[in-house]
């Protein structure tokens, strides 16, 4: 069997940090190329800036894309109080990024310093090593949590996709004796 490359067509990895590689988590996944430091930018999530409106309509049609294929693939991120980014577009590699409960990236809104316009940015928040897996926290609210099984293997693993301000509830719905 040919073993199909793990970049498809149109796509693109630009950061000098990381590449894209399978994962035996799910799917895809970027990879760090070379030794990262702590609270480096390491890829920037890239997309289409929209307003909440269109946010809205493409959320919904993610959303339902999702169920349907069981993918947590929902990439609209909020900007501001007024925009959105939508990343599902080839051109962005960061979209691949998988979900853990113990992350080693995270990712932040900054002002790009010239353009005055806020980015997303996929920054470490501990050194990561050579070879290793990037990860950040999706931060999924518990609506459809049963949805989202966490398959990331950490210690810490709360088996589904949420957030860490919804643990504490996502154990107490765990706890509880009917579902
Ligand atoms: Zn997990």
């Amino acid at each position: 069997m040919k073993t199909k490359s793990a970049i498809e067509p149109g796509e693109v990895c630009d950061s000098e940090w990381c590449e894209i590689r399978r994962s035996p988590i799910h799917g895809r996944g970027l990879y760090a190329t070379k030794d990262i430091p702590n609270e480096e930018y390491v890829i920037q999530y890239v997309g289409e800036k929209i307003d909440k409106d269109e946010s809205n309509i493409r959320g919904w049609e993610q959303i339902e894309w999702a169920q349907k294929t069981g993918d947590a693939a929902v990439y609209i991120f909020t900007l501001d109080d007024d925009w959105d980014i939508d990343g599902s577009g080839p051109e962005n590699a960061a979209r691949l990024i998988n979900h853990s409960c113990a992350p080693n990236c995270e990712a932040y809104i900054v002002d790009n310093e010239e353009t005055g316009e806020g980015e997303i940015w996929i920054c470490s928040i501990r050194k990561i090593k050579k070879g290793e897996e990037l990860f950040f926290n999706y931060g999924f609210d518990l609506e459809s949590y049963e949805d989202h099984p966490c398959y990331c293997g950490a210690e810490n693993c709360v088996g589904y996709i949420a957030g860490e301000d919804y643990w504490e509830e996502l154990a107490e719905l765990e706890a509880a004796p009917e579902k």
